[in-house]
């Protein structure tokens, strides 16, 4: 029996009072009050030039590769240490995921090796915040430019993370945000698209709402809507969105507490890694983070099973991720690696997170770096950490 899960959806209490009001008032189709509210929030926060709603971080990347006019055999540039989503999305337009190593320290694309993967086909790259902490944007932005890319950000796991000041997914032409109940603001499947170039708002919009214009016809800017363009219905309902307005109200909240249990896993962590036992995670200076995740590195000789089976066994949620894209049967059919992955080869085998969430306790937290210390013991430490 698991006592101390990996994950616990935070509820801030408002939820059902907005979803009744959106009920009373029979709104249920998208572009609601709930939905502007939201797409407001955004707006203000991140700086973006527009925000939309989807019902997936999923569903914001399809976009994003229908926005970029992504075509068969167009090359994406992106890490193979992420969620199927990130290579899936561009896949669908014919597109072919370019996998490039990570980083040892943050987990995120190594912006050092995405010249070297560029060719004529290339056309985006699209950066990964692992764990809500910043890729390296101004090297990445600068590159893009130089070779005439789009930056798409999966900034899934990065609401209100920035990079020197600047919200993450606000930084390239397009960012993708997630709602998905297992990130930190949640709204059970929901996402956002950042359209970051003004010139761009008006397609997203269509794209969104099936190809047609009908954004512009509910502003009166036309008296009719029509088919303008490829799209798809990607607008979640308002019901959702209702629900979603009440964890954005208490984002910073959220955000807030979260932090505060990252720093006590850090803190009490520090002796473990300094003795060669594990590796905690790293944040640059540039970034700060929402503290979407706590993991940490085992070393070469620990079988990484064994931990987790005993972790288990004490009730502990701990799991980890990802399968790296390169090695899956879709991943090795569909895209195609630049060189050797090392580092994630190596990291992705390693990494174990800790459960996270809000309402966690100290005793908890206490529990679980005593079962993780003793279960790493079991399975096998030796020698000093590598990384
Ligand atoms: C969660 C996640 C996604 C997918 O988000 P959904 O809202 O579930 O579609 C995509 N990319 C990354 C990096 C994620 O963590």
């Amino acid at each position: 029996m698991i006592h101390i899960p990996f994950n616990k959806p935070y509820m801030t209490g408002q939820e059902l009072g907005y979803i009744a009001d959106a009920h009373a008032n029979l709104q249920f189709a998208g572009d609601g009050a709930y939905t502007k509210r939201c797409h407001a929030w955004l707006e203000a926060r991140t700086g973006t030039a527009r925000a939309l709603l989807t019902h997936s971080c999923t569903a914001a990347l399809e976009m994003s590769a229908l926005l970029a006019e992504i075509g068969p055999g167009d090359e994406i540039i992106m890490p193979s240490y992420t969620f199927v989503s990130t290579a899936n999305a561009f896949v669908l337009r014919g597109g072919v995921p370019v996998f490039v190593d990570i980083r040892p320290d943050t987990l995120n694309l190594d912006e050092t090796l995405i010249e070297a993967a560029i060719t004529p086909r290339t056309r985006a790259i699209v950066p990964v915040h692992y764990a809500g902490v910043g890729c390296e944007m101004d090297a990445i932005m600068a590159l893009a430019r130089r070779h005439g890319l789009q930056v798409i950000e999966d900034a899934a796991q990065g609401v209100t993370s920035e990079y020197r000041g600047k919200a993450l997914g606000s930084i390239g032409d397009l960012g993708a945000y997630s709602f998905h109940e297992t990130k930190n603001v949640i709204c059970g499947e929901g996402g956002a698209l950042l359209v970051n170039t003004p010139e761009r708002s008006l397609r997203a919009e269509i794209i969104r709402e099936k190809g047609t214009d009908r954004s512009r016809f509910f502003r009166g800017e036309v008296d009719k809507y029509t088919w303008q363009e490829v799209g798809s219905s990607f607008l979640p309902g308002e019901l959702i969105t209702a629900f979603l307005w009440a964890q954005l109200e208490q984002a910073d909240r959220i955000t807030g507490e979260r932090l505060a249990s990252w720093r006590y896993y850090h803190e009490q962590l520090a002796a473990a890694e300094k003795a060669g036992i594990l590796r905690r995670p790293i944040v640059p200076d540039t970034c700060t983070h929402n503290a979407h995740m706590y993991y940490v590195l085992l070393t070469a000789d620990v079988d990484r099973d064994v931990v987790l089976r005993q972790m288990k066994q004490h009730g502990i949620g701990a799991v980890f991720h990802y399968v790296p894209l390169h090695t899956s049967p879709a991943g090795s059919a569909l895209g195609r690696t630049n060189g050797a992955l090392p580092v994630t080869d190596s990291l992705s085998a390693r990494l174990i997170r800790l459960p996270l969430w809000v309402g966690l306790t100290r005793a908890e937290q206490d529990e679980v770096i005593d079962v993780l210390l003793r279960a790493i013991d079991l399975a096998g430490h030796r020698r000093p950490a590598t990384v």
